[in-house]
């Protein structure tokens, strides 16, 4: 940390202080933690709407911090990417995600589809591109089933070098959804610009579809929109079946949320899709 000098620290509010002071015992810890293996990746299970069935899922990191208890990645993924731990930690992620996809392969859970989340600083990074081509043909995955999540904001910091990224990513097979879609500042001509097979609404749109006429406009219009240019919709946040019979009118393919499932830890998803499975 820098040395700010004693007498700035006066003019901290109190907020301020704890803020601060959350921020360095995350900070400080950041690092470490890969190697202590304080980091879990849960499992949020995504379901097809046609059928209510689990297709697959969204990987969504947690961190067990020795004296935070568990922290939730709004709390750290900002600080990683700003420290450039996101590099080695997205690295990670994937490695995870990966080696499950492989545990899966074979078995009766082999249809899974897993989608893991991409943060800007790896997207516009030289090193992804190899990563996934070592992760995925040494374990001979299908790349079908390794879907990655990739924010507007975070596609549009550089539209061209994102072109090109997701232009390589579809010519090996890996699937490709824009995340938080509708909440950028960018127009939709990128819907045009860039290869991808799926968009996520967000769940801001989801959250007020039944009490606010505009969202659901919004939502029904966007599903519309995405199903004219051939790609397929995952609506992020259902929380009641109002919002599941909405979104399934409007044929939205697949929906993820509390409705179905909180994100969980791997072993209880993959009970959740064998209990399923029973059915
Ligand atoms: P996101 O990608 O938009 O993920 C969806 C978030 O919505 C998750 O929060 C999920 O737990 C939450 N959620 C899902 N269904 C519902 C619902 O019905 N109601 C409500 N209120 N929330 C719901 P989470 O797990 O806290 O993750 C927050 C964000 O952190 C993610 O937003 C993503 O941007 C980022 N993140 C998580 N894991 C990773 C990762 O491995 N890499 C990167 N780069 N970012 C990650
Ligand atoms: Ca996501
Ligand atoms: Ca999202
Ligand atoms: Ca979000």
């Amino acid at each position: 940390a820098k040395n700010q000098g004693r007498g700035n620290f006066q003019f901290f509010s109190a907020e301020m202080n704890a803020a601060t002071h959350e921020r360095l015992l995350l900070e400080g810890r950041l690092w470490q933690a890969l190697e202590q293996h304080e980091f879990e990746l849960y499992l949020q299970p995504q379901v097809d709407l046609a059928t209510a069935r689990i297709i697959g899922a969204e990987a969504l990191l947690r961190w067990h911090h020795p004296e935070l208890g568990m922290v939730g990645p709004d709390r750290f993924i900002p600080i990683a990417e700003e420290s450039g731990l996101i590099l080695p930690l997205g690295e990670w992620v994937l490695h995870e995600a990966t080696a499950r996809l492989a545990a899966w392969r074979g078995g009766d859970l082999a249809h899974l589809r897993l989608a893991v989340n991409l943060s800007a600083r790896q997207c516009h990074g030289p090193g992804l591109l190899p990563l996934l081509d070592r992760l995925l043909g040494s374990q001979g995955i299908d790349p079908a089933l390794l879907e990655l999540e990739i924010t507007e904001s975070a596609a549009m910091q550089d539209p061209e070098s994102s072109r090109v990224l997701l232009e390589q990513l579809r010519a090996r097979g890996i699937k490709v959804a824009i995340d938080d879609f509708g909440t950028g500042y960018s127009s939709l001509s990128y819907l045009k610009l860039f290869e991808i097979d799926r968009i996520k609404i967000d769940r801001g749109f989801v959250k007020d579809i039944e009490t606010d006429p505009d969202d659901a406009v919004i939502v029904a219009a966007t599903i519309a929109l995405a199903h004219s240019l051939g790609l397929a919709v995952v609506a992020e946040g259902v929380e009641t079946e109002a919002q599941r019979d909405f979104l399934r009118s409007k044929q939205c393919e697949e929906a993820q949320g509390y409705l179905f499932a909180k994100p969980v830890p791997l072993a209880q998803f993959e009970a959740m899709v064998r209990t399923q499975a029973q059915d």
